[in-house]
């Protein structure tokens, strides 16, 4: 990744071991937050759909559960739904539902009402090296039932497996089942329903940020987040921030300044190196991350990474100009400014989750200073 390792001084790697649990991954941990949501159906779920060999339980893999790309090879294909519960993180917090291509929607078994009703988005899979003319058939009757269940449904397409074409013909296929899948809805009287497209593989970051994108929409409180960012960024002389997902390394709010994807793979790379260092090197092995778990990293290009642990599953990932890590101090103070809107913006969360009697997916009532980085409930 470029990490010029002849040029650090002293202090210019201040990571502080031991903060990163040992066996990093999602296990059956607490919620540490107050009056954090009950855990269960009440979650916004997303749904992964499409055809058999289609690369479903491969994205699950590598996203969710650090396999490498390659040990997807070898992975047995999926015929039963697969609830994978992702909820330790606070932000993001869903469920995948691994469905195969070849199932029935009317058949008795299949309770659509239940597996649609609490959907917040179906992602469905297209093998864009395959013939997708089954698949595009496919979503359309996916499409079509799941919204008549369920409106608020997001329809989230990936052309998947797309490291096997060239850059012309990536465009041209995304063009073509574009085209194809919108036309099929325009015939079936359905083009009031939105979908979107993304181009992804496994074996590079695209599936990653198609995830980030996803969850983003899932998420109410992303404005206030990204307005948070803003005010961050802008008074501490960072060029680009990042709020991460550390273990699946999904960014669930970026600042409002355009996402360029080189960034975003420095940012997922310097979160590889501290959780590295972390594992190899730390001393707690209880599975939390610590207040003071930060790290700065300065590149061969003038560059500096910084990385800074917001709560025990969201990190901070920011990069910035090497004179503008002059004052670390105002960079210090305004991180733990934002630390703490994000903490009020989370009390916020739950406790309107409970005032709701658990239902997910309402606004938080929150309003943020103009000047300041601090969000009062309403
Ligand atoms: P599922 O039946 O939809 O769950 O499909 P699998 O996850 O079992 O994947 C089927 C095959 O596709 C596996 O051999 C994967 O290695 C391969 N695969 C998955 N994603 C990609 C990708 O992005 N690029 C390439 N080239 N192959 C992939």
């Amino acid at each position: 990744s470029g990490l010029d390792t002849g040029s650090y001084e002293d202090d210019q790697v201040a990571t502080y071991v031991g903060s990163f649990p040992k066996g990093f991954g999602y296990g059956p941990e607490e919620p540490e937050l107050e009056g954090a949501p009950s855990r269960g159906e009440d979650k916004p779920r997303i749904l992964l759909m499409g055809l058999r060999r289609s690369g479903k339980s491969s994205i699950q893999k590598v996203v969710f559960h650090k396999v490498s790309p390659n040990e997807t090879l070898f992975l047995e294909s999926t015929n039963k739904i697969i609830k994978d519960d992702i909820s330790n993180s606070s932000f993001v917090q869903f469920q995948i539902w691994d469905i195969p291509g070849q199932i029935d929607f009317f058949d008795q078994t299949f309770d659509s009402e239940y597996i649609f009703g609490g959907c917040g988005a179906l992602i469905f899979v297209i093998d864009a090296q395959d013939d997708y003319m089954e698949a595009l058939s496919r979503l359309q009757m996916a499409v079509t039932r799941a919204h008549k269940i369920n409106e608020a449904i997001k329809f989230e397409v990936f052309i998947h497996k797309v490291d096997g074409l060239s850059d012309d013909n990536k465009i041209e296929t995304q063009r073509d089942i574009l085209q194809r899948a919108t036309d099929e809805l325009a015939d079936a009287g359905m083009d009031n329903i939105r979908l979107s497209f993304h181009l992804t593989s496994i074996y590079d970051h695209s599936i990653f940020e198609a995830f980030s994108k996803v969850v983003q929409k899932l998420i109410p409180q992303l404005a206030v987040l990204e307005n948070l960012l803003d005010i961050v960024i802008s008074n501490s002389k960072i060029e680009k921030a990042f709020l991460f997902d550390v273990v699946s390394k999904i960014y669930i709010a970026t600042d409002t300044s355009p996402v360029d994807m080189q960034c975003y793979e420095l940012c997922c790379d310097m979160i590889d190196v501290v959780i590295d260092m972390s594992c190899i090197y730390g001393v707690r092995d209880d599975g939390a991350f610590d207040n003071e778990s930060a790290s700065f990293i300065k590149l061969n290009s003038s560059t500096v990474l910084f990385l800074r642990e917001v709560n025990r599953h969201l990190a901070l990932v920011c990069i910035l100009r090497e004179d503008g890590c002059e004052n670390r101090g105002i960079i210090e103070y305004n991180f733990k400014c934002f630390r703490n809107a994000i903490q009020e913006v989370f009390v916020a969360r739950n406790k309107q989750a409970q005032a709701h009697n658990g239902l997910a997916g309402g606004e938080v009532g929150l309003s943020i200073g103009s000047g300041g980085t601090t969000g009062d409930p309403r």
